[in-house]
């Protein structure tokens, strides 16, 4: 029941992906909550040129002229994000640690850009707190956190035993 608009140039409900189209409050449709291919799909200001022949911005020599964030792209970085966070977690946080991680993984859920994830997120926290007692407890409960949106996405589910390799120690 997201606020949408009427006004977009192909404007849909879903999209090419078979996912509901999300639009801004604006109307327009929202580029951290679709995929990339949805919302080209509804929007006219995205051109038809593939990334890699965009070449690079206006008098850089380094910077290529990459576009915002889709609500996947969004989501690889979040995760890395927030894994590594529970990766450098004190294996031992003080009081004042344990307060502000609390703290954070709720600002997170209310500032993330994809509004209906943070959401989700935010409803996922209220009924499962975030446990803050160690790296090992952090690390765990953002695993099933992970889980959580990979079963509502239709992905497998990664075995959480394996945290600690993917995000602390590596493999080797
Ligand atoms: P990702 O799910 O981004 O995972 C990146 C890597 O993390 C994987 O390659 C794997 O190595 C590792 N990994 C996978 N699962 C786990 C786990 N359980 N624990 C530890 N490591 C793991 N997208 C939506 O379409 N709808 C949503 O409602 C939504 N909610 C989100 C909520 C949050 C808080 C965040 C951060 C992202 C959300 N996303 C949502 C984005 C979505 O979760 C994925 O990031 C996105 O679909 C890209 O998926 P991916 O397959 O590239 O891998």
């Amino acid at each position: 029941s997201e606020a949408r608009g009427n006004n977009g140039p192909h404007s849909a409900d879903v999209g090419p992906s078979g996912r509901k189209i999300i639009y801004d409050k604006d109307g327009k449709p929202c580029r951290s909550c679709n995929t990339l291919l949805d919302f080209q799909f509804v929007s006219k200001t995205v051109s038809p040129t593939p990334q890699s022949e965009k070449g690079n911005i206006e008098g850089s020599k380094v910077y290529k002229k990459v576009d915002p964030p889709d609500v996947e792209q969004l989501g690889r970085s979040s995760w890395t994000l927030l894994h590594t966070v529970a990766a450098t977690y004190p294996e031992v946080p003080s009081d004042h640690q344990k307060k502000e991680m609390n703290q954070f993984m709720n600002i997170f859920s209310h500032v993330y850009p994809c509004s209906w994830c943070g959401k989700d997120f935010e409803d996922y926290i209220r009924n499962n707190a975030p446990k803050v007692d160690s790296r090992e407890e952090l690390g765990k409960w953002l695993c099933d956190a992970h889980n959580e949106v990979n079963e509502k996405l239709g992905k497998e589910k990664f075995n959480c035993d394996l945290w600690k390799k993917r995000w602390v120690d590596g493999w080797n």
